[in-house]
């Protein structure tokens, strides 16, 4: 047989090749190897007939806690990926440079679902909620979380900090400085997370360029809506600048009204992640596809939300060429979903509830070629 599995009959999107259309996609030895029009179901060993159903790039959930056993936000990936579509997660920082090893050894190495990371620019990483990890600045060595990340290239993303009053105490912007010292030394970008308690103009205007805010419809003060509902002109200015924006859902990190305010004035984020940790997997959160969903409710099309979760989410992570996207001879990452029509039901991080009339349902998820 010329190819392992073949998914017949669905409507391909995929914003790294501008395609939106119905295409067979061939899989062999792991990788996409062919993209065509009609391809025999004679010539694959397992044809999967996926017709009304839309076949994407495995999706990519730049911002998550998977750490599990060593932190308490920690998840399992493989519980929760394979029946959502999502071929790739990063954890958003719970390893630090010190209990990195821990994390390469007993979470990403024996998972099925690709795990990365980002290291915490703080020696204690997330390790729990009521340490904030930068209330010291000595618990940052730059130096150590540089050499990490570029020993580690194939699994690391770049540095993570966060940016709220709880965080950082009375540090202000001062962590930041030194998670930019660490992502300049490896050469990667920073994550960084806001709330409440730094002034985000702040934040923003050391942001450089393809450094990420995580968090970005966040409504526990310190937005990036103003009191009048304004869009600040830093946000505006960043984003010029190249700084992307991701949504990091989260258990207390997207208001929706926040987010309605940007988007009605044409400030979407970039990328959609879902902060997915024990304390929002059971609801509001749930997986990805459920937050995907929430923002095609807030006006995005399936295009747009699937793009920013393959395509803007690998860019992010500076994967580009290999992940988020399906073409010929890249790994067999792929995701199957099904637009469920009707009422749903959705929560933000507030208990604010609105109802959707559809709902992104991941059919099936192929990971290196295996179903
Ligand atoms: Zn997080």
């Amino acid at each position: 047989m010329k190819y392992d599995i073949l998914l017949k009959g669905g409507t391909v999107i995929d914003a790294a090749q501008g395609l939106h259309a119905v295409c067979d996609v061939a899989i062999a030895d792991g990788v996409i190897a062919a993209l065509e029009p009609d391809i025999p179901a004679t010539e694959a060993t397992h044809t999967v007939f996926v017709k009304d159903k839309y076949v994407t790039p495995g999706l990519i959930d730049i911002h998550a806690h998977v750490y599990y056993g060593v932190t308490t936000w920690g998840i399992k990936a493989d519980a929760v990926c394979p029946t959502a579509g999502t071929t790739t997660i990063v954890d958003a920082g719970s390893p630090s440079w010190v209990t990195f090893p821990g994390f390469r050894e007993f979470i990403a190495k024996p998972a099925q679902t690709e795990i990365l990371t980002y290291i915490h620019i703080s020696g204690i990483g997330l390790v729990y909620g009521a340490v904030g990890e930068m209330h010291d600045l000595a618990y940052a060595d730059p130096g150590r979380v540089a050499e990490t990340l570029q020993q580690h290239r194939d699994i690391t993303t770049g540095v993570k900090v966060r940016q709220g009053k709880m965080q950082v105490g009375d540090n202000g912007v001062a962590p930041l400085k030194l998670a930019i010292q660490a992502a300049e030394q490896a050469g990667t970008p920073v994550m960084c997370h806001i709330g409440a308690g730094v002034p985000l103009p702040e934040i923003l205007q050391l942001m450089r360029p393809g450094d990420v805010i995580t968090h970005c419809f966040q409504g526990n003060g310190d937005n990036i809506v103003d009191a009048k509902g304004r869009v600040i002109p830093e946000a505006w200015k960043a984003r010029e600048n190249g700084v992307i924006f991701d949504v990091g859902h989260g258990a207390g990190s997207f208001r929706y009204e926040i987010a309605q305010r940007a988007m009605e004035q044409g400030f979407i984020s970039d990328v959609i992640s879902t902060d997915l940790h024990t304390g929002n997997i059971n609801g509001p959160v749930y997986d990805l596809p459920t937050t995907l969903s929430k923002l095609m409710h807030l006006g995005l099309s399936l295009e747009e939300v699937v793009g920013k979760a393959t395509f803007s989410a690998a860019k992010a992570i500076q994967r580009e060429e290999q992940l988020g996207n399906l073409k010929i001879g890249t790994v067999a990452d792929v995701a199957v979903f099904e637009v469920l029509e009707g009422e749903f039901e959705f929560f933000d991080a507030h208990g604010t509830k609105f109802t959707g009339n559809q709902k992104l349902k991941a059919a099936l998820t192929i990971r290196e070629g295996k179903l």
